[in-house]
């Protein structure tokens, strides 16, 4: 995406999220990351609703200012998720009410309660707390962003990203529109989950059409777990030498972080 388009994109998404209530105030941010790698940002203490074209951030992917509006002091979470996530190109961050109400109460949006949340967006995990702006908030939500397109950060609230800004911004509306509707239904007896045939029908429908692929089998739901659907993460990670656990002549063998916690959480699911 070229500059101008980012630009007149992010100003049209700040705008929805602050009539959505999304936010309020100078709260939540959104970036693009340009076809050149540079980054547009939302700028800091700036109301989302009010913003023009020409008040957005420019950096480079470490953040480096390259014009002189300073960009959010979330941006640190934007570039993480860029690093991790070749194919996303637009994170949208923000604290709507009900996503953020799970968030604050210590819960994921992870329940099969909406089959087209399952075709779309999948599970939405909770980072833990760490103070906004900080190596602590990125470090919690590092080992989540690989096979999730969503996540809800504890006691803060929500984070959304994908191919372009829509996409991020539809993701962000979805992660809301289900964390109301499980809400909604508490108050009508409870929600009905989906049984694991169903869920696992419409796994194969969202990898068919190209909805979510195959990285999404890997996500935290505790659903997935009762169901046939396998994560093919390690299998493949180990096939590849660039991202293999790597022996080394004496026979010791090292793990990257992320590895470690997708082998661990493989035999727990096992034990079960
Ligand atoms: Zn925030």
């Amino acid at each position: 995406m070229d500059e101008q388009t980012a630009r007149r994109e992010i100003v049209r998404v700040g705008k929805l999220m602050y009539e959505r209530s999304y936010v309020v105030s100078s709260d939540g941010n959104v970036s693009v990351r340009l076809d050149d790698g540079r980054v547009v940002a939302t700028p800091t203490q700036t109301c989302k609703g009010r913003m023009t074209e020409d008040s957005l951030a420019v950096t480079d992917i470490e953040g480096k200012a390259l014009n002189e509006r300073r960009a959010s002091s979330e941006l640190a979470m934007h570039l993480l998720i860029y690093r991790e996530r070749e194919d996303v190109r637009s994170v949208c961050h923000a604290h709507p009410p009900h996503g953020s109400a799970f968030a604050v109460a210590g819960l994921a949006i992870d329940q099969p309660i909406l089959s087209e949340v399952i075709l779309t967006l999948g599970c939405v995990p909770l980072a833990e707390y760490g103070t906004p702006s900080t190596d602590e908030l990125t470090e919690a939500m590092r080992p989540l962003v690989r096979h999730h397109n969503a996540l809800l950060m504890a006691n803060h609230g929500a984070v959304a990203y994908g191919a372009d800004v829509w996409q991020a911004f539809d993701r962000l509306e979805t992660l809301e529109h289900t964390a109301r509707i499980a809400i909604l239904s508490r108050a009508l007896g409870g929600p009905r989950d989906l049984p694991p045939d169903a869920i696992e029908k419409l796994i194969n429908v969202r990898e068919a059409a190209g909805y979510l692929d195959e990285r999404a089998r890997c996500q935290s739901c505790g659903y997935l777990h009762e169901t046939q659907v396998v994560c093919p993460a390690v299998e493949r990670d180990t096939s590849a030498p660039s991202r293999a656990a790597s022996a080394s002549p004496n026979g010791k063998i090292s793990l990257t972080r992320e590895e470690l916690i997708e082998l661990l959480s493989q035999a727990a699911r096992a034990s079960r």
